[in-house]
């Protein structure tokens, strides 16, 4: 049979087969795959009687609920272009994103709708009847109604399918544009190396608009025919009884969550041995972290999955047998992909020499929304800059080492120093500002702001939390601050980061 080459094909390839088969448990929903390829052609007929066409995009500020994957399927069944916004960004960004992306639609859940509101005449995207606002049952059935079969398109593997936003070096972001193709390469990918099939069945507690949730899970899954259970919100008792009740077999998190999981008494008193296959990726695992799941999951397979955005998810994953002497690295490069590490020059380093990783394949992006700048410096005849610093061993096993973009990576979610700088630097007192990310257990890192001001002393700190809230979705918001008398440069006037990182004088939380 035919190999699907649409995510269109994939739901209905497994509609067929998976029939009333459970795809999607959320907290109040279920849907089998018949009534996910149901209602999904439903809610694809209804964006296109509000005039959505091939093309269009689609901004959805919607968390882990039924309506995401719908609207995944929906839009790309009718070739539109989904876009995902992280829920929690604040007004400003999502204003950015919008006036970037410039949606023919935003459908937003009432939770968030008076920021997505604000935001949208901030950025005079769309008219207040194109916004759609999820609220409960009603406009689930609201979503739902139909005026017919939705009329077929020509949606073409090439066809972009999902923009996600991610942080960018410039501090605006960046709108990644997944094709169809590339997110199939990567499902492939996903499903030969994990040996994924129906019989599993995952939970999501990640958010389903990064890519870890939307390819390495849900999507996953349905090309699987397993089935998605998902959560709003990670919550370690919950999670833990979910599990438990429904015998998930496929976890799939940033180690944060899994650090969190092993703290709380509920996860040291039951067994887990049911658990098949635990995938950790997004930031770097601590060594403990893996002894832990090698201990809880006894019977679980363990994966590190390394990749990025702009590489539809893994560019590495960690082969199903491997020897011990490999455990801390990230596994070998997908497949279909290539991958090389390259000096400040670019030129790639002998075997073993640390360099930064660029990577090839076909689920490599091919562009970023609208932004000649970022497509001109982020790609070399079709390898994709990473930004990652690591090494390549003599067996093909890649390492991880360390990062060359500035960056602080909290549990997962990315955030570009200079935007939090930028931020810091629009306040009056305010001279200089530098961020970096201080190492902590449970979040890999956290983002801490040195500040050069002379009129300011520790009793402004929450003034300046205050400030940046404003701007930043909250994640971002430094948790620890410094005073310091200026900061230290370069010949050439470079902050110098790491002697920063090295500095940790007295801060507050
Ligand atoms: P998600 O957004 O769903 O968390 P992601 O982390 O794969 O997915 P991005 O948010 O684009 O994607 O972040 C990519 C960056 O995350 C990489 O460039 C790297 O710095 C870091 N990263 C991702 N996976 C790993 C890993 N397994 N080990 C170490 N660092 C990782």
């Amino acid at each position: 049979k035919k190999r699907p080459k649409t995510i269109g094909e994939i739901i209905q390839r497994s509609s067929e087969i998976q029939g009333d088969k459970l795809a999607v448990v959320t907290e109040d929903q279920s849907l089998s795959y018949r009534e996910l390829e149901d209602q999904s052609d439903a809610i694809a007929a209804n964006l296109q009687n509000r005039g959505i066409a091939k093309g269009d995009r689609v901004a959805v500020v919607v968390g882990n609920r039924a309506e995401f994957p719908l609207l995944v399927l929906a839009c790309a069944k009718i070739g539109a272009i989904m876009v995902p916004i992280n829920v929690k960004l604040a007004e400003e960004e999502l204003q950015y994103i919008f006036g970037h992306s410039k949606p023919r639609i935003i459908i937003s859940e009432v939770e968030f709708f008076h920021k997505v509101e604000k935001a949208n005449q901030g950025a005079a995207a769309v008219s207040l009847e194109n916004i759609f606002v999820i609220d409960g049952q009603n406009s689930y059935e609201q979503l739902l109604v139909k005026g017919g079969p939705y009329r077929q398109t020509d949606v073409g593997e090439e066809d972009g399918v999902f923009i996600l936003y991610t942080s960018g070096t410039t501090g605006r972001p960046k709108g990644a544009v997944l094709t169809h193709i590339n997110v199939v390469h990567s499902l492939m990918n996903y499903k030969s190396v994990f040996a994924t099939d129906d019989t599993f069945k995952t939970l999501i507690a990640v958010p389903m608009f990064h890519v870890t949730g939307l390819v390495g899970q849900l999507l996953h899954m349905f090309y699987v025919g397993g089935t998605v259970y998902s959560m709003r919100r990670y919550q370690n008792e919950e999670y833990i009884n979910r599990i438990l009740e429904h015998k998930i077999n496929f976890l799939f998190n940033v180690p944060t969550i899994f650090i969190m999981m092993s703290t709380s008494e509920e996860f040291q008193k039951h067994s887990f041995d049911f658990v098949k296959k635990v995938a950790f990726g997004g930031s770097p695992i601590y060594q403990q972290t893996f002894a832990m799941l090698k201990k809880a999951f006894p019977n679980a397979q363990l994966h590190n999955a390394y990749g990025a955005t702009e590489t539809t998810s893994p560019a590495t994953l960690m082969p199903l047998d491997y020897p011990d002497s490999k455990v801390t690295s990230v596994g070998l490069p997908v497949e279909v992909g290539d991958i090389k590490i390259v000096d400040a020059e670019g030129k790639e380093c002998p075997t073993g020499e640390s360099g930064e990783l660029y990577i090839k394949g076909p689920m490599i992006i091919k562009e970023y929304w609208d932004n000649p700048t970022a497509n001109q410096s982020s790609f070399t005849d079709g390898y994709w800059h990473s930004g990652d610093l690591g090494i390549q061993d003599e067996d093909g096993f890649i390492y991880i080492r360390d990062r060359k973009k500035d960056m602080i990576n909290r549990a997962g979610e990315k955030i570009f120093s200079i935007e939090v700088e930028d931020v810091l630097k629009a306040h009056p007192d305010v001279v200089e500002a530098a961020v970096i990310g201080e190492p902590d257990p449970v979040f890999g890192e956290k983002v801490k702001a040195f500040v050069v001001g002379p009129k300011l002393d520790a009793e402004d700190f929450s003034a300046l939390k205050e400030h940046c809230r404003k701007s930043l979705a909250k994640f971002k918001v430094p948790e620890e601050f410094e005073l310091i008398d200026s900061l230290p440069r370069n010949a050439s006037g470079k902050i110098l980061k790491n002697t920063l990182k090295t500095i940790g004088g007295k801060t507050n939380a």
